[in-house]
């Protein structure tokens, strides 16, 4: 199912190396679904403290990082235990630049971007040293998230125009003699 809502977490995790494989190995304990991907990992990506980027699930595959809404919400796993600790910078603009790229992709709405403790009064993730204005400011669209849509549709013009997209043959085409 297509996702249309995007929700920020927090590993809560203070290892300060690379956790991917340690998030990997904790939900496959835990029995969390194998991905197409690879992973058992429940979110969709995680954001190392470097900023790198790692996706661990389709975007519109089934998830599982949050209770209810795994069919259509994109989980954004941040390394880190952000009830102690501040998101690095690299990781804050990793998570906009990436928030941005799945907003125009998918046609999320900018009010359908969450941190997990909007699901659940149990939980303080993405962290109490993460503030709800800090969260809200990583969707805000600016210039380039407009520029991007801008981008996408001239390109979806030029190939319409061009006949690439969206135009059935009548008959015979080249592969009709497979
Ligand atoms: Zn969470």
């Amino acid at each position: 199912m297509n996702p249309i809502r995007i929700i920020v977490h927090t590993t809560a995790d203070s290892f300060p190396g690379k956790q991917l494989d340690r998030i990997n190995d904790w939900h496959k304990a835990s029995d969390f679904p194998f991905s197409s991907r690879g992973y058992f990992v429940g979110y969709t990506y995680v954001v190392e403290r470097d900023g790198e980027v790692i996706q661990t699930r389709e975007d519109n595959e089934r998830q599982a990082h949050v209770k209810g809404f795994n069919k259509d919400s994109i989980g954004i796993g941040v390394a880190g235990n952000h009830d102690y600790e501040r998101p690095t910078a690299a990781q804050v603009l990793a998570v906009k630049n990436l928030i941005l790229r799945l907003m125009t992709k998918w046609a999320i709405n900018p009010n359908n971007v969450f941190g997990h403790r909007d699901f659940t009064k149990l939980k303080t993730c993405p962290g109490l040293r993460w503030p709800e204005s800090e969260i809200k400011a990583l969707f805000q669209p600016d210039n380039s998230y407009y520029q991007s849509l801008l981008n996408s549709l001239s390109e979806l013009l030029k190939k319409l125009r061009t006949g690439k997209v969206g135009s059935a043959s009548p008959c015979i085409t080249e592969e009709s003699k497979q």
